[in-house]
């Protein structure tokens, strides 16, 4: 089987409004519904990357990230789809079981856990085995993270700005979890390309400001380059607001409130959340609108999948 993105792939994933809430008007992108692998943002970044080793003689892709990882899956998911091989590299400190773990396993990729410390070097180290072996590896990095990563959000943000042009309306807020920071760079790009007005804030689920913005602020300005756009420094810099407030105890902690959302959220929209990223975004984003007074907008809620990590929850539920 192989998967063509032109002819197979629903990419313009739906918008819809599911509630009205304080007179603001809260509308949802099921970028979690594209059909491959339960979606997600992954999915998205991954279909371009695979554009790049399609077109070569790779024979093996090398990524990394936690058992946690939805980029994992997916990238293990595309591969044992063409029948290249997948090596995972992943952080000792975040490698509790889970799905996705699971089917990282039945996919038949290769994991190799090492403590977060010795990640780069481990990486390094087998990318230079599999070359003296004779092999060709494609280097994928953590959650799909660089230009072609940024692309597949700027897709999105054109996706969003269509529906915007078609109903006539727009978006006050663009709300969604932000971890590498890439599909916040491409949303950010997007805007900045196509002059938009959007709030667009990136609720984080690990990282801290400054850093977190950083590593946004970088790669917005590394896309725009190579892509040769025209911009000012200070337009980047006052389109990206990275909200640290909600990241609680860190990366795939969960708390009480975010899994009373996600039941919630559940329960009144039939719509599932994880506590790693999406639940804990949209915690954020219900705090931020809270802490602003956020009164008569039109929100928008980037739903950026992470299925399977729902049914990590659900005992805790
Ligand atoms: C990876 C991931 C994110 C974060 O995306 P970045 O582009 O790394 O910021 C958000 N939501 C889900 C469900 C993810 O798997």
């Amino acid at each position: 089987m192989y998967i063509d993105r032109d002819n197979g792939m629903k990419l313009n994933t739906d918008i819809y409004k599911f509630a009205d809430i304080d007179n603001n008007h809260f509308f949802i992108k099921r970028d979690d519904l594209i059909p491959f692998s339960f979606g997600g943002n992954k999915v998205r970044k991954a279909l371009l990357f695979f554009e790049d080793i399609d077109a070569g003689e790779y024979d093996c892709v090398v990524t990394y990230g936690s058992s946690h990882s939805n980029h994992c899956r997916v990238i293990a998911n595309l591969c044992v789809n063409r029948n290249i091989k997948c090596h995972i590299i992943s952080p000792l400190e975040t490698s509790d079981q889970t799905y996705n773990q699971i089917m990282m396993q039945i996919f038949g990729a290769k994991i190799t856990c090492v403590p977060v410390a010795s990640v780069s070097t481990t990486i390094e180290r087998l990318l230079d085995e599999y070359k003296k072996k004779g092999s060709m590896p494609y280097f994928i990095p953590g959650g799909g993270h660089g230009n072609i990563g940024t692309q597949a959000y700027v897709n999105c943000y054109t996706e969003i700005r269509n529906y915007e042009e078609k109903n006539k309306m727009m978006f006050d807020y663009i709300f969604f979890p932000s971890g590498t920071g890439t599909t916040q760079a491409g949303l950010v790009c997007g805007k900045i390309i196509k002059g938009g007005i959007e709030q667009i804030i990136g609720v984080s689920i690990a990282r801290k400001n400054p850093y977190g913005r950083e590593v946004i602020y970088k790669s917005v300005y590394d896309y725009l380059n190579e892509n040769s756009y025209r911009y000012i420094d200070k337009t980047i810099d006052e389109n990206i607001i990275f909200d640290d407030a909600s990241i609680g105890y860190g990366y795939g902690v969960s708390d009480k409130c975010i899994l009373n959302t996600i039941k919630t959220v559940m329960c009144e929209y039939g719509i599932p959340l994880d506590s790693t990223y999406t639940g804990k975004a949209y915690c954020g984003m219900l705090d931020y609108i809270g802490r602003n007074q956020v009164k008569g907008k039109n929100i928008l809620f980037i739903h950026t999948g992470g299925t399977p990590l729902f049914f990590d929850d659900l005992a805790a539920l």
